[in-house]
């Protein structure tokens, strides 16, 4: 048998994105609605006819989070006269009766699920009738369906506890929960369901699981839900799970999901699952990286579990669900054919996790013996190929020595702030300015070849001076150019970098209807040429004032792609850090005296466990440092990070030694910016003084009020002020009054 934990949803042509964004906007009805739903699901399950299962309830019309907590009767008091799908798209997305619930990072993804708020005078309540819509569907279309289900302590320690004590919440949570499996289990004898528990992952973390005993709930309610008579499977992911699994082998579930593709450490718990009756699910295809995999590698890993958990206990799995993945590579006609080879998305993991299991239980035919045969091949062609090695480049990497600034902060700022010459309180934006239809249709028109070059530029150079123009007449210190040539700022470096390809239809779920596709990273990474120089030199002609140049950093562009699985993401991330280093010195070459190096996903790709942060704070942290030292000390480099939580890495955003860092403090006053002055961070900061998420206008008084906050925390000559992310997606209607009361505020702080 093998094994997945879950589909991707949004469908192979994102269906579901195009059938939700029709229903929002009323020209489509939620009969409709369904119709799609149900169509998709059934396609999905015949995709997964040759497992031992098809999953159920994997699929979601926003989040498989939300629906939990919609099943549960968990909902914010300020929807609870809602019903029906008005009130499940209310907590997704706002309604007129209250704003929507926040929304996060499914652990270290780009998913982000609807994060639930509980409270003490909730009233949860199990409904399954969706769960049983799903199972009695698949039953009837002959499939063995496998309901995923999120499991309790994940769901409870990822939700916000708006009011009342948490274990009081747990144990009532708990009631309505088990009366969702009590219901549940009515639907066939011996339901298989699969608990997803990632959160199992943290550990025995006292802080995420407040105020309840986990070792003995945990045995209780699987004990519970076992003696329902499901058939259980509980799976961990992204990392390894040893403290829980140690607690799990000892309940009465079926099986553990384990995953040894992130989890390498869970070869620890082989003995205890050996000594237990327990069925291990063992994931060890990679359920979130695009790769092929490495058959005969999986099948040394597969022999070397068997040697301590026996065989007939263990099925081959994915890592975590496939949720993950774009839908398949049928027609991605435009990348190379050797590169595609080496990609595999859900539809061909499953057959990888076929063939995979044939081979390992020793039952193969020949179309798989074919399969293997090709499988091999591929591999190789990957493993030996020029495009994945290029000497020249790991040679140049191993021997760059210019990893820090040339002399320290102290003395760097002197000499900028004589050349630069900026007021107190120096205004300027993050980079982006509103992306228009207009421009948005001249990159369509080009990329598709139905607008010249020519034609193309004289647009983007429009749109530029406008920006310009528009930012000297109001009086901002430092500008920027717009970004209007980008369409997205990990993609637009990608394109220009080699060792990068771009899919056509790689779709992943981010979110709802969003959808990303995000850059793959297949070779090794180099800079044919300057990538930003002539937009930002274009920039500067126009002004007097300094124009600031606009890359993305090597962390962003690693945790914002597909990255190749065969050399380690530092490595990866030294390649893409000289990349940058080499565009920020043909930008001041050319006579860029200001350049912001956004590192927005800096954070993302901190570890899960604790114990591994310290290794990647340290390369993520010298792979940013590499990427700005070559910047003279007259050079002033920016950066950006959009988040507001840096108490737990201050240190490390010290330690990267920005000339200014902007950053979202906006919607926590000045709150955040305490953790600068208690650390004693003496470089300069932005600290955003509006929140640009919203499209409200911020009055002249009230960003005086915000600015006079932050100078009570921070001394002036410390402080920049903007806003607190790019204006991308903003409108220009917004940004211009926005900005203009910016300057106007400032103005009269000064005076
Ligand atoms: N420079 C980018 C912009 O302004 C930064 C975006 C971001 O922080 N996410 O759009
Ligand atoms: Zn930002």
């Amino acid at each position: 048998m093998s094994s997945i934990l879950g589909f991707p949803r949004v469908g192979q042509n994102r269906e579901l994105k195009k059938a939700l964004e029709s229903f929002w906007s009323g020209k489509s009805t939620q009969s409709d609605l369904e119709s799609v739903s149900k169509a998709l699901c059934e396609k999905h399950w015949a995709e997964q006819k040759d497992l031992d299962f098809v999953c159920v309830n994997d699929f979601s019309l926003y989040d498989n989070v939300l629906d939990l907590a919609y099943s549960l009767n968990a909902k914010p008091k300020r929807f609870r006269d809602l019903s029906g799908l008005e009130g499940y798209f209310a907590m997704a997305r706002g309604h007129k009766s209250g704003v929507a619930c926040e929304m996060t990072k499914w652990f270290n993804t780009n998913y982000h699920y609807v994060v639930p708020e509980l409270s003490e005078d909730d009233n949860y309540k199990a409904d399954i009738n969706n769960i049983k819509a799903y199972y009695n569907e698949a039953k009837t279309l002959g499939y063995r369906p496998k309901i995923s289900l999120i499991g309790l302590f994940t769901f409870f320690g990822l939700s916000k506890i708006t009011n009342g004590n948490g274990a009081t919440i747990f144990n009532k949570l708990k009631a309505a929960y088990l009366e969702l499996i009590k219901e549940i289990a009515k639907l066939d004898s011996k339901v298989a369901i699969e608990f997803s528990e990632p959160l199992f992952v943290r550990g025995l973390n006292k802080d995420i699981f407040s105020g309840i005993d986990i070792e003995s709930e945990v045995l209780s309610v699987y004990n519970a839900i076992a003696e329902r008579g499901i058939q259980a499977i509980v799976s961990t992911f992204f990392e390894h799970s040893n403290e829980l699994t140690k607690i799990l082998v000892k309940s009465k579930i079926a099986g553990l999901g384990l995953d040894f593709i992130y989890g390498e450490k869970n070869k620890e718990s082989l003995d205890l699952i050996a000594q237990s009756d327990k069925i291990l699910y063992a994931g060890v295809v990679d359920g979130r990286n695009i790769w092929v995999a490495d058959i005969e590698s999986k099948l040394k890993l597969l022999e070397s579990i068997s040697s301590i958990v026996p065989k007939d206990r263990i099925v081959v799995s994915a890592s975590c669900s496939l949720l993950h993945l774009p839908f398949s590579k049928e027609g991605e006609s435009k990348i190379e054919k050797e590169i595609l080879s080496w990609l595999s998305f859900a539809r061909e993991k499953i057959t990888e996790l076929c063939a995979i299991e044939k081979a390992y239980k020793g039952s193969l035919d020949s179309a798989t013996q074919s399969f293997l045969e090709q499988n091999k091949a591929i591999n190789q062609s990957r493993k030996n190929s020029s495009k994945t090695h290029n000497t020249a480049i790991r040679q140049r990497v191993e021997s760059y020595s210019i990893k820090e600034r040339s002399l320290p902060f102290k003395e760097r700022i002197k000499i900028q702030k004589e050349a630069l010459n900026f007021p107190l309180l120096p205004t300027t934006t993050i980079g982006s300015f509103p992306q228009t239809s207009e421009i948005r249709a001249l990159r369509l028109g080009y990329k598709k070849g139905e607008i010249n070059k020519t034609e193309y530029e004289k647009g983007i150079k429009a749109y530029i001076k406008d920006c310009v123009e528009f930012q000297d007449s109001i009086g901002l210190d430092v500008l920027v150019h717009g970004e209007p040539e980008r369409n997205d700022m990990v993609e637009y470096f990608g394109e220009q970098l080699s060792g990068f390809v771009f899919s056509t239809n790689a779709w992943v779920q981010s979110y709802g209807s969003r959808c990303v596709k995000p850059p793959i990273i297949y070779g090794d990474v180099e800079r044919p040429k300057a990538m930003t120089v002539e937009w930002i030199t274009y920039a500067q002609s126009l002004t007097q004032k300094v124009m600031k140049g606009m890359l993305t950093g090597p962390v962003t562009i690693l945790n914002w792609s597909f990255v190749r699985d065969d050399l380690s993401r530092k490595e990866v991330c030294e390649q893409l850090a000289l990349c940058i280093a080499d565009e920020i010195d043909d930008l001041q070459k050319a006579g860029i005296k200001v350049i912001q190096v956004d590192e927005a996903a800096f954070k993302e790709g901190y570890p899960l466990r604790a114990e591994n942060i310290k290794d990647y704070e340290s390369w993520a942290l010298s792979c940013f440092k590499t990427s700005v030292a070559i910047a003279d000390p007259k050079t002033q480099i920016h950066t950006h990070m959009c988040y507001s939580e840096f108490n737990d890495i201050i240190k490390t955003i010290e330690a990267l030694d920005a000339d200014v860092i902007s950053i979202e403090t906006a919607r926590s006053g000045n709150e955040l910016l305490k953790v600068f002055k208690q650390v004693g961070y003496t470089n300069e900061v932005g600290p955003g003084v509006y929140d640009i998420h919203s499209p409200r206008i911020p009055s002249v008084e009230e960003l005086v009020a915000q600015i006079k906050a932050l100078l009570e925390v921070l001394p002036k000559e410390q402080l920049w002020i903007n806003p607190d992310c790019g204006l991308k997606t903003r409108k220009w209607e917004e940004v211009k009054p926005s900005l203009q009361n910016i300057v106007e505020a400032v103005k009269q702080v000064r005076g």
